[in-house]
């Protein structure tokens, strides 16, 4: 049986100690009152909630699946507890707007409460983090009325949201769909179409359902300029806000799948159901994005979440399960064999999650910070700045974070050898449910071509130009330091590897357009490794400055996993500049009909 203890010890450092979280909060207006005092007993009670009532349910709910009878669809035995359990405690309002009952708080502190709940039951956490999107979007987006009657409820989580836009014949390509919106006069519209794979579409565990549809008015012009975003309600939201008539919106069905299967995936129908713009007509991609932007860092943050969960699991059957001895000797003589921790190649799964792990969780911390600069920083151009990181990495956050999650939970389970496909254990279903993260929100490759094909040029290369110098800067200060020398050394070869792709790839896009979709998997992977080894190298600089007087091993462990990441893992840079500077002739030229 697998066990889930919240890793708030690595959180800690992160938002302390990597981030200087406090001193970063006190400089945004609004977020001043965020001080270790409040942050720490959050993160504290945080992981109660996912320990002893979430994870437990994590099993069950995979055994059980949801169902789907007379029209409507039941959850597994014990979410509704623990969903009432999420509500009562006011965790789906930590940052929302203050004005519809949120708390306003730091994205950079609820990240942490996101990772746990991903850990601990993802299947369950998609349907609060989906209407986490949807709070961002409808009061950004939303008119005046429909935040008054919709917001508070969804900020509460009493109602919940969802996101609808995949159509059977339409799920990367949205300039596809056919679901369509005509007005009826009075500010409400009649939605008919029919959407597939919808998450929690339709469950058992919220009051009302909120679904947020792209759909096309009648004189909507053709591809993704013609979409439009309508609130289409399960119950319509009566004047004072309580749930009121049934709307023509209905579940077909739900899929069986491979993962993730407490989590309901619907056919949702919408018979001339009634909706209600949200944004401009023929703009409801922009107001999409809002959703999407979050939605898309959550999912990768889902790699991280269960990699996490993977490695803490893997490392105690290392520890504890006997098989041969070390190549050395034995090291437990009085047994009868050695426990498989002294095993190298053992190590090598484990360090290589653990290593991507805590790096991806610094990363996801220093990009959420970006996040509340971004919209909370006084300085303009402080703010700009800070979007444009955030632009930048929330592909490599979504593709790189569930590629690493996935290839880490399938390590952690190799470590557990025959046990590990045995469902006892817990590992495979690990395992089954990473592998939606890579495909949902948007396949991976298409977050790599998003990075390369458009953030890359966007404002003349300004977001990559700027991250690229910061890092060379960070390098350039610590020349002289000779106790940095084994992290900061890598780390700069690394960078060159990233700059001269960079420009490769610049140069290569003016001649074929092939080159950037050829060239774009390698490259996310290449920047995502960069990005890693900075954060190897800053925590590696905080851990030999505490080392002396560590009497946990904190600081010695972090300081090995920054050793194992720059020497096992940061070098794949090279082969990965190697492969993407190869150019994309090999990969066209076989003809379709040959594959
Ligand atoms: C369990 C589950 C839950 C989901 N939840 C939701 C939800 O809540 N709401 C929702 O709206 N949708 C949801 N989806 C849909 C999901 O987002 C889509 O499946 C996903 O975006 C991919 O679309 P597709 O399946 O149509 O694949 P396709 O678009 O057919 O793509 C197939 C493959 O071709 C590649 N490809 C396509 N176009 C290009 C291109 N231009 N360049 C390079 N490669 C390309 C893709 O990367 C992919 O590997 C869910 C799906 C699943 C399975």
């Amino acid at each position: 049986m697998a066990t889930y203890q919240a890793p708030l010890r690595d959180m800690q450092f992160v938002l302390h100690e990597l981030l200087g979280a406090e001193r970063e909060f006190a400089a945004l207006p609004g977020f001043e009152d965020a001080t270790r005092d409040l942050i720490d007993p959050i993160l504290e009670e945080a992981a109660k909630l996912c320990e002893n009532v979430m994870f437990p349910l994590n099993r069950v709910g995979d055994q059980e699946g949801c169902t789907f009878e007379d029209g409507e669809v039941r959850t597994p035995t014990g979410f509704r507890d623990a969903y009432r359990a999420y509500v009562e405690g006011g965790w789906g309002g930590l940052t929302c707007n203050p004005d519809f009952g949120g708390q306003g708080l730091p994205h950079t502190l609820s990240v942490f409460v996101e990772e746990m709940l991903q850990s601990s039951n993802m299947a369950l956490a998609l349907y609060t983090g989906l209407t986490h999107g949807a709070c961002i979007a409808l009061d950004k987006h939303g008119s005046d009325d429909l935040r008054r009657r919709y917001l508070a409820k969804l900020v509460d989580g009493t109602w919940s949201g969802v996101m609808c836009l995949t159509e059977s014949h339409c799920g990367t390509d949205l300039g596809l769909l056919r679901t369509r919106a005509e007005s009826i006069g009075d500010g409400r519209y009649r939605v008919t179409g029919t959407k597939i794979f919808i998450t929690g579409g339709d469950q058992d565990l919220s009051e009302n359902i909120v679904h947020f549809v792209l759909a096309r008015l009648p004189d909507a012009p053709p591809g993704v300029k013609g979409i439009s975003m309508f609130l289409v309600p399960k119950f319509l939201a009566n004047e004072d806000g309580s749930p009121g008539e049934r709307n023509a919106v209905h579940c077909g069905s739900i899929e069986h799948k491979m993962g993730i299967r407490g989590a309901s995936t619907c056919v949702m129908n919408y018979d001339g159901a009634t909706g209600y713009l949200v944004g401009e007509p023929h703009r409801g991609m922009r107001a999409m994005f809002s959703m999407m932007n979050y939605e898309r860092l959550m999912v990768g943050q889902q790699g991280l979440s269960l990699a996490e969960v993977a490695y803490q699991n893997a490392a105690a059957y290392a520890r504890d399960r006997l098989q041969g001895r070390s190549l050395k000797g034995p090291s437990a003589p009085d047994l009868p064999a050695d426990p498989i921790i002294v095993h190298p190649d053992v190590r090598r799964m484990l360090l290589t999650t653990r290593a991507y792990n805590e790096a991806a969780r610094a990363l996801l911390g220093w990009v959420s910070l970006q996040v509340d600069r971004s919209t909370h920083h006084p300085d303009p151009t402080v703010r700009e700045a800070a979007a444009d990181s955030v632009a930048l990495f929330t592909p490599v956050v979504k593709a790189f974070f569930t590629d690493y999650g996935f290839e880490s939970c399938n390590l952690c389970q190799q470590v557990f050898g025959g046990h590990g496909y045995i469902s006892e254990w817990g590992m495979e279903q690990l395992v089954r449910d990473a592998r939606i993260s890579q495909i949902y929100e948007g396949a991976n490759g298409i977050h790599a071509l998003d990075l390369a094909g458009r953030k890359l040029p966007m404002n003349g290369g300004r977001a990559i130009h700027a991250y690229m110098e910061g890092v060379s800067d960070f390098v350039a200060e610590r020349r002289g330091k000779s106790e940095l020398a084994e992290f900061v050394q890598p780390l700069g070869a690394a960078l060159a590897r990233l700059q001269q792709a960079t420009q490769w790839l610049n140069e290569a896009a003016q001649v074929n357009p092939d080159e950037v979709g050829a060239a774009s998997y390698d490259y996310l992977r290449l920047l995502a490794l960069v990005s890693f080894g900075r954060m190897w190298a800053e925590s590696a600089e905080i851990a030999l400055a505490n080392q002396d007087g560590d009497n946990t091993g904190f600081y010695k462990a972090k300081l090995a996993t920054a050793r194992f990441f720059v020497r096992r893992l940061l070098p794949n840079t090279a082969s990965l500049l190697a492969t993407l500077t190869a150019g994309a002739d090999s990969v066209m030229a076989m003809e379709a009909e040959a594959f």
